[in-house]
């Protein structure tokens, strides 16, 4: 089975093909803003002016390479929406064009399985943490349920806020995660966890008046190492709520090498072991798309037209997971 994906939520027009041994061709155009931070508009204006091209590559090698599509997955939410409708309109027109079913992805939950699928873990509790969402999960019941989760904005944001107030370009995480390495000292910032859930927009703000103060490698540290102790509090918790042995990084600010450790460190320190999905799938990716809907499609589940409706605020408890079992 060969399966088309095509991602394209905020930042990277993706496109895929995946088969069940792995990613066949992987073609992408990075919206980079000229300022600030991402605006939906320019994103969705940028996925449109690059949709032919992207597009146009990944057909052109299913042509050389004589390979027959069995259907179109793509991102139906959550995300911006002018950026939503531009890809489902594409993913629409593939589907009428090459008279093969649709699948509707939701992208958190493609995040999840591609992580699955490229670290080999079976039912982990999982870090979900992007530009747009902070999440700690667990398959229960046949869906992932949010244990735990951000009750303002992502911790992905949080930081690019914190990058573009101190004059770094966007995305900040990999800035600031460069800068943290030369610190010297921790300087005391606001850790937020309220029961399971999180906090982070506080403490970007206290993150962006301390560099008024102090010196910015130390306040990058600082920030990493109040998020991510944040973050690891409650996936502890939720590790032994739900008992479960494994736990996975993914989404953009997985690839961040000092939260992994982190979560490392936690994982042997209660016998439990840590995934971490090669650093190319972290972000944003078409594959991530395909590959959830290839494994949708085998259990059963396509999209008509009339279900294909863009979905911005999908959340990722609202997929009923007929593909894994726990
Ligand atoms: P996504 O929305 O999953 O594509 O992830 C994008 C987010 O990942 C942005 O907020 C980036 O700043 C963040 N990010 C990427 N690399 C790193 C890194 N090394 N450390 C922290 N955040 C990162
Ligand atoms: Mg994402």
């Amino acid at each position: 089975m060969i399966i088309f994906g095509l991602e394209g939520t905020a930042w990277n027009l993706s496109a895929a093909l995946v088969d069940e041994n792995g990613v066949i061709y992987e073609k992408s155009a990075t919206y980079v803003p000229a300022k600030g931070g991402i605006h939906p508009r320019e994103a969705s204006q940028h996925h449109a002016d690059h949709m032919a091209k992207v597009v146009g590559d990944v057909l052109a090698k299913a042509r050389e390479q004589s390979l027959k599509i069995d259907a179109i997955a793509f991102s139906q939410g959550p995300g911006l929406g002018p950026c939503l409708r531009t890809v489902a309109t594409a993913a629409r027109v593939l589907s009428l064009r090459f008279g093969v079913p649709l699948v509707g992805v939701n992208h958190c939950v493609a995040h999840i399985e591609v992580g699955k699928w490229q670290s080999g873990a079976k039912d982990p509790a999982i870090i979900y943490v992007s530009g747009a969402n902070s999440q700690v999960l667990a398959l229960r019941r046949g869906r992932y349920r949010i244990f735990g989760e951000t009750l303002d904005i992502s911790i992905g944001n949080a930081i690019d806020k914190f990058a573009r107030s101190v004059g770094l370009p966007h995305p900040g995480g990999p800035k600031v995660e460069a800068l943290a390495r030369d610190a010297k000292h921790y300087i005391p910032l606001p850790y937020t966890v309220k029961g399971m859930d999180l906090s982070f927009s506080g403490l970007s703000t206290a993150a962006t008046e301390a560099a008024k103060k102090y010196d910015l490698a130390d306040v990058c540290y600082s920030l990493q190492e109040t998020a991510f102790a944040m973050l690891v509090e409650v996936t502890e918790r939720a590790m032994a709520h739900a008992e479960k042995k494994e736990a996975m990084l993914v989404g953009g600010v997985g690839a961040n090498k000092r939260l992994g450790e982190m979560l490392n460190t936690m994982c042997l320190e209660r016998g439990a072991k840590f995934f971490l999905p090669p650093k190319k799938f972290m972000g944003d990716n078409g594959s991530m798309i395909a590959y959830t809907g290839l494994i949708m499609l085998k259990s059963g589940t396509t999209t008509s037209l009339e279900e294909s409706k863009v979905r911005p605020g999908y959340r990722t408890d609202d997929v009923v997971v007929s593909w894994a079992s726990s």
